[in-house]
């Protein structure tokens, strides 16, 4: 039998003392991942969680797990119905039919799920946790995600809400050139049906990462995606190192916004990285902006000064507590760059920094 050296006997010692708030799924933390009892706990989400930073706190305070606590938070807004970018009330791909992609991870286990493309199942990102906790996968998708979550008792139902169905079909018959479609061409094609659609159409997520009072970090995020986008397609907030991250030694980071460009950056794993290197989690954010910007070919998707012109946000908290965000964008079109907080003492929302300002 191995012998507990004795950084591992202090660390069993604390998950001893911890034990009565580690939740049942979680009982088998390995001990070397046990973050430092009593830290300081904190809770950040994009700027339509600070309902979900509220809950994620409350449950924070009284012992939860922190993914129990961001997946509850992050509930509140795929069951509103008022909320069209998440869950019930999203809205459609360009056939009307409502999907969704999410993924949590959990920092202590250092293990993740995810769901994709998930139609007529509300909560996608509890059936993420239990892709995590009770297969031996990491992603499901389609189909397959829906014969999932039925076999684990989540009920069918019609996402599509009478707003969200009625903004879809605005869009249909004004569809012409804003749809995800493109005509043959080249890198360096600016005028391919005037591709400005991006500025206009809708994104929306919730991305909500914390640290709990046993020093662990998980995130989840969970989102119906680009609106009217090609049926299956999958944005970022479902890939793990993309649309979230989590190491539980670091920091946690997470996005929302123009999920291709951070498909093809895998910004949060950069983000928790930059943070492992010592950079604070705002800076972190900053790098990943800089880096969708300058990692674009595609004249298409810049303005006229090369810049990339659509919008990506990201936040990050690190081990300490401390936290940040970050956005290619803020002011004009892109509105105001801000995030849900909860320090321990109360729910605000902040403002952000942005790499340029329109
Ligand atoms: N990132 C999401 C996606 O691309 C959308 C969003 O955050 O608004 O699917």
């Amino acid at each position: 039998m191995k012998h507990l050296k004795r950084r591992d006997f202090i660390k069993a010692a604390a998950l001893a003392g911890a034990g009565a708030v580690v939740s049942k799924g979680f009982a088998k933390i390995p001990l070397e991942n046990i973050g430092s009892p009593n830290s300081k706990p904190v809770v950040i989400a994009s700027a339509n969680g600070l309902k979900a930073v509220e809950k994620a706190m409350e449950m924070i305070k009284s012992g939860a797990d922190a993914l129990d606590a961001v997946i509850a938070g992050v509930n509140i807004n795929e069951n509103d119905p008022n909320d069209n970018s998440v869950g019930y009330g999203g809205l459609p791909n360009e056939e009307g039919v409502v999907e969704l992609d999410a993924a949590v991870m959990h920092g202590p286990s250092y293990r993740a799920g995810a769901v994709a493309a998930l139609r007529n199942i509300k909560n996608p990102s509890k059936v993420a946790r239990l892709v995590m906790e009770r297969t031996d996968h990491v992603l499901i998708v389609g189909e397959g995600a829906l014969k999932f979550a039925k076999a684990h008792g989540f009920k069918e139902e019609n996402l599509l809400t009478d707003e969200a169905r009625e903004e879809w079909l605005k869009w249909k018959e004004n569809l012409s050139k804003e749809d995800d479609w493109l005509p043959p061409h080249n890198i360096d094609d600016d005028d391919i049906g005037e591709i400005i659609r991006n500025y206009y159409r809708y994104y929306g997520t919730i991305h909500c990462s914390a640290l709990d009072l046993n020093g662990n970090l998980s995130a989840v995020t969970t989102t119906s995606g680009l609106s009217y986008k090609i049926p299956g397609r999958v944005g970022d907030s479902p890939i793990i190192g993309a649309g979230l991250y989590v190491d539980n030694e670091v920091g946690a980071a997470g996005s929302t916004g123009r999920g291709e460009a951070n498909l093809l950056n895998c910004s949060s794993v950069m983000i928790v990285e930059w943070m492992r290197q010592g950079k604070s989690p705002e800076e972190a954010c900053l790098l990943a902006c800089k880096r969708v910007n300058e990692r674009c070919r595609e004249r298409r998707l810049k303005d006229e000064k090369g810049r990339f012109k659509h919008n990506v946000k990201f936040y990050a908290i690190n081990k300490k507590g401390e936290f940040g965000c970050a956005s290619l964008w803020s002011g004009g079109r892109y509105g105001k760059i801000q995030f849900a907080l909860h320090d321990g003492n109360e729910a605000k929302i902040l403002d952000g920094v942005s790499l340029f300002k329109a």
